[in-house]
């Protein structure tokens, strides 16, 4: 296998088909990745996960860096040892959470100063900070480190931000490539920022192709901003990027703005959603989410989904994982994450159909009146 080989097969309009080589396995594209934040998809087995049809899963930085460390992961034979996944790992930079969840943070051009949401330690993360902590996790797909401002700060704010993101990932760059043994195996996806501004975003396309990556990503969407807000940049950021490189939304998102997304030429996404809902009581299904712990289910003998092919729908009813979330039964919590692990990567099945049979349009307007037929 390759380091890292992107092919694309077929088109249609905007959208692509592909598969990325790497030396842990191929990534069928569009690619929906579940999110094992603590070294874990939470509730389900990694066998399970590959399963449901997941070629590759993202790991995040920030929460391993503190709890059980980069340092202790990597001792212990890396990341896909520790938690028993042997495909692709992506993993974040550490900069949404550093920036989001921890405390008494401090910006400087050097990188972020920070305390542990944990237990009140005091942490730096930088660029190169970052790119040490994923080599030592042993990371296959290493994101670079960002700066990230919300999509309401003036234009002033959004560019300096946009600016020095641009430094860091060429520091990114310059980190990554000096852990010469870990970089001749993984790769280095670069960060487009600029908020909600199209010059910014090819003020950003432009630097990061410069510096060359192998991948890029569309950040500092997926922060509230609403999805006509983040279609209408979708609508010109993709093409900004080089379309040689996959291109990844990141925490994104409902069924919905997938569809939408790929539409508009994106390969990857990664979302909470599937797993966090699952533990929450809400099922995917093809007519829109449905939350198990309504009363109407209570004796409800058909599957979850009656379009799905996994083992859980194939095995119990709604009545019975009814049951199970009212009573807090764990199983509950592993049942309806299967399930939605299952419904999301069947989703991407479908999408990867649709574009090698140059039906997109029609499959995406299909999914969309029937998914929003009983919503809500
Ligand atoms: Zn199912």
């Amino acid at each position: 296998m390759p380091r890292f080989q992107f092919t694309i097969h077929a088109t249609d309009g905007k959208a692509r088909r592909g598969t990325i080589a790497m030396q842990r396995g191929e990534i069928r594209t569009p690619a929906f990745m579940p999110v094992g934040t603590a070294a874990t998809v939470k509730a389900v087995k990694p066998q399970d996960v590959r399963a449901s049809g997941a070629d590759i899963l993202l790991g995040n930085t920030y929460h391993l860096m503190l709890r059980p460390t980069a340092e202790r992961v990597h001792k212990l034979g890396g990341l896909h040892k520790f938690m028993g996944w042997d495909r692709p790992i992506l993993t974040d930079s550490g900069g949404y959470q550093v920036m989001s969840l921890s405390e008494l943070t401090k910006r400087s051009e050097e990188g972020v100063a920070f305390a542990s949401h944990l237990d009140g330690s005091r942490h730096m993360m930088s660029p190169e900070r970052s790119m040490e902590i994923q080599r030592l996790l042993g990371s296959d797909i290493v994101m670079a480190f960002d700066e990230l401002v919300p999509t309401t700060s003036t234009r002033e704010v959004q560019a300096k931000a946009m600016e020095r993101s641009m430094r860091w990932a060429k520091r990114s760059r310059a980190g990554f490539d000096s852990g010469e043994e870990h970089a001749a195996r993984a790769a280095l996806f670069g960060i487009q920022q600029g908020a909600l501004d199209e010059g910014l975003r090819k003020a950003s396309a432009d630097a990061l192709k410069d510096i060359g990556f192998d991948g890029y990503a569309v950040g500092g969407l997926a922060v509230g901003e609403g999805q006509e807000a983040m279609f209408g940049v979708l609508d010109y950021a993709p093409g900004q990027l080089d379309e040689t490189k996959p291109r990844y939304l990141m925490g994104v998102g409902k069924p919905d703005d997938i569809v939408g997304a790929v539409e508009r030429g994106i390969d990857m996404f990664d979302c909470v959603l599937p797993t966090r809902s699952g533990r929450t009581g809400q099922a995917f299904t093809r007519h829109g989410p449905i939350n198990i712990r309504n009363a109407r289910f209570a004796e409800d003998q058909g599957p979850l989904d009656p379009a799905c092919a996994c083992p859980v729908c194939g095995t119990w009813s709604r009545a019975y994982i009814h049951h199970l979330v009212r009573a807090g039964e764990i199983l509950g919590a592993m049942l309806m994450t299967e399930h939605n692990l299952w419904f999301y990567q069947a989703l991407m099945a479908d999408l990867r159909a649709a574009i090698e049979e140059q039906r997109l349009t029609a499959f995406a307007n299909d999914f969309r009146a029937k998914y929003q037929a009983t919503k809500g």
